[in-house]
């Protein structure tokens, strides 16, 4: 089947499971996800579930992808963090929705071949670095939005700094990856925030050293 047809009945899945935000979905049927996925997955590239990378990594499914950008709140101004590349999927979602990204991918094969898809495509306010994202990325901080693509089961206190004072910060937290949940945090000063929890979810674990 046509891949601009399946976007198209992507949309209108998400449209189904409550994504509203008018600009999420247009940066969603911007992106092509066949470009980001696995060469022998691109028929799939518009389902709407996770699919596998190399190195046991998989590019989230993307409904969560539109959940995350939408309750990050962007704005055309806004400078984003990102925790876990992957395929680079997301961040070139997030990209459309603000004027800077930052990501962090602790494999370097990842990392590497995310910088290839995003050059390819002509994506230029994408900034991917290896290294341990738990670290985030301080030379270009504070941070309007901070995205956390993978779970854990606290908030890594490196990020919590390098939000700004009214920024969002979306994140898989739980004890087990079977019982995570996607938080919004809302930093509302140095040491005080707000929690809304956007439901059940489950993803990679967030790992703090390379290997
Ligand atoms: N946003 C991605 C999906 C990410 S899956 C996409 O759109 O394709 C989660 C990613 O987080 C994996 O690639 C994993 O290697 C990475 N990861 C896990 N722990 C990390 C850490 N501490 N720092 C940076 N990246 C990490």
């Amino acid at each position: 089947m046509d891949l601009k047809f399946q976007r198209e009945a992507m949309l209108d899945q998400l449209k189904e499971r409550g994504v509203d935000d008018l600009r999420v979905l247009a940066a969603m049927r911007t992106v092509p996800r066949e470009a980001f996925v696995l060469e022998n997955f691109r028929d799939d590239a518009y389902r709407d579930s996770a699919l596998p990378l190399t190195h046991k990594q998989t590019i989230s499914q993307p409904y969560i992808v539109a959940l995350m950008a939408q309750a990050l709140e962007l704005k055309p101004t806004d400078h984003v963090l990102e925790i876990g590349t992957g395929s680079g999927y997301a961040a070139a979602v997030l990209a459309q929705l603000s004027r800077e990204v930052y990501t962090v991918e602790r494999v370097g094969d990842l990392a590497i071949s995310a910088a290839e898809v995003i050059r390819k495509l002509g994506i230029q306010n994408v900034h991917i670095r290896f290294g341990d994202g738990t670290k985030g990325w301080p030379d270009e901080a504070p941070y309007d939005a901070i995205s956390v693509a993978a779970g854990g089961t606290s908030v890594p206190n490196a990020l919590f700094d390098q939000l700004a004072i009214g920024g969002r910060l979306v994140i898989p937290l739980g004890p087990v990856p079977e019982s995570q949940k996607l938080l919004r945090i809302r930093k509302l000063a140095k040491d005080r925030y707000v929690e809304d929890d956007l439901g059940n979810v489950r993803f990679v674990p967030l790992l703090p050293d390379t290997d």
